[in-house]
């Protein structure tokens, strides 16, 4: 759809300057070591737990059970544990670092409730599970340069990390989110899909966990099993390294975090640019809106949809991230983003 002239001063109006945007520059570093920080560390505890176990299914099998073997369960489930751990701990520290700029919405989400853990505990079963049985079959590997000549440690992360990293949170968006994500808000699927939008303003982290097991085998087991098809289909080693579900675990976290600096891609210029975080607390905080139904948020590439995006954030969560205190004086005037004419257009949930 054509923009008219005064749609674009619309969205102008409710854009943060240049200068506000470097204001931020300090929380966004700290925040992205902190995120480096912890991810580090569950993937490195999960490298060496999962690097000691013999895995795949030779070993694993003279005392398996089938299709999974005790010993490789102990192990999943102890890295699962402490990655989960690391994941509250991030939040956690956030909330400190972030003080009272956390959105009012999400003081009070700090302190889990009973059905936080038991989602947690509940997705923690399914995905033990599901990574026992991909390990067990040697889909996942933990040594570096599996499918290269082991020579180079920079080309083993970008060609066995980040590239299937990136692919998968790409697959997950475009055959999976966008045709059943939109098919998830009608009102014939929303059953499906509520539990997880009963988390709305107050999203922290450990809300990625909050989501039933129907929902949460939609919208994250069909992008790795696409993949790992596409790989023996084409003839190529088949699998994926041990840390790209870490990648994609810490992800996810970071998509529901109190904080807007979070990292998502591990990438600083990605990391700087794409803002998901605002963008998919914007879909809990406005379900019915279409706009924010994918993940990764593309029209972020474009600067006047990020602005404006970051600038709706803010007056839906009344804060002043990426802002200046001349620009929350002008928010008071309450200018319209053009997100808000698409909640009007939007179907009900
Ligand atoms: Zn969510
Ligand atoms: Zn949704």
């Amino acid at each position: 759809m054509k923009e008219t002239a005064t749609e674009i001063g619309e969205i102008d109006s409710c854009k943060t300057d240049a200068s506000a945007w470097n204001a931020d520059l300090g929380r966004w570093i700290i925040a992205q070591l902190i995120d480096y920080s912890c991810c580090g560390a569950a993937a490195m505890i999960g490298w060496c737990l999962h690097g000691s176990n013999p895995s795949p299914a030779v070993q694993a099998g003279k005392i398996g059970m089938g299709l999974l073997s005790w010993r490789l369960l102990l192990c999943m489930t102890l890295s699962a544990v402490l990655s989960i751990a690391l994941i509250y701990v991030r939040e956690l520290i956030h909330f400190w670092f972030l003080g009272s700029l956390v959105p009012r919405s999400k003081q009070n989400s700090k302190q889990l409730t009973k059905m936080d853990i038991m989602f947690v505990l509940q997705t923690a079963i399914v995905s033990i599970c599901t990574f026992c049985i991909i390990e067990y079959h040697g889909l996942t590997y933990t040594e570096t340069n599996k499918f290269g000549n082991g020579s180079n440690f920079v080309w083993f992360l970008v060609a066995e990390v980040y590239l299937p990293f990136y692919t998968l949170l790409v697959l997950r968006d475009v055959v999976f989110l966008w045709p059943f994500h939109q098919l998830l808000h009608t009102k014939y699927f929303y059953h499906l899909h509520k539990t997880h939008h009963s988390i709305g303003k107050d999203a922290q982290g450990m809300h990625a966990f909050y989501i039933d097991i129907f929902d949460l085998l939609i919208e994250n087991a069909g992008a790795p099993a696409l993949l790992l098809a596409f790989q023996y289909f084409s003839g190529i080693e088949v699998g994926f390294h041990l840390l790209v579900p870490y990648l994609l675990s810490f992800h996810d976290g970071a998509l529901h975090s109190v904080s807007p600096y979070s990292a998502m891609y591990f990438c600083p210029i990605l990391d700087y640019v794409l803002k998901p975080t605002i963008h998919h607390q914007l879909h809990h905080a406005i379900p019915r809106n279409k706009d924010y139904l994918l993940f990764v948020p593309y029209r972020h590439l474009i600067p006047r949809h990020r602005q404006a995006d970051i600038a709706y954030f803010n007056k839906v969560f009344d804060t002043n991230f990426y802002s200046s205190e001349k620009q929350q004086t002008t928010q008071q005037g309450s200018p319209r983003c053009h997100n808000e004419r698409n909640i009007v257009i939007a179907p009900s949930a």
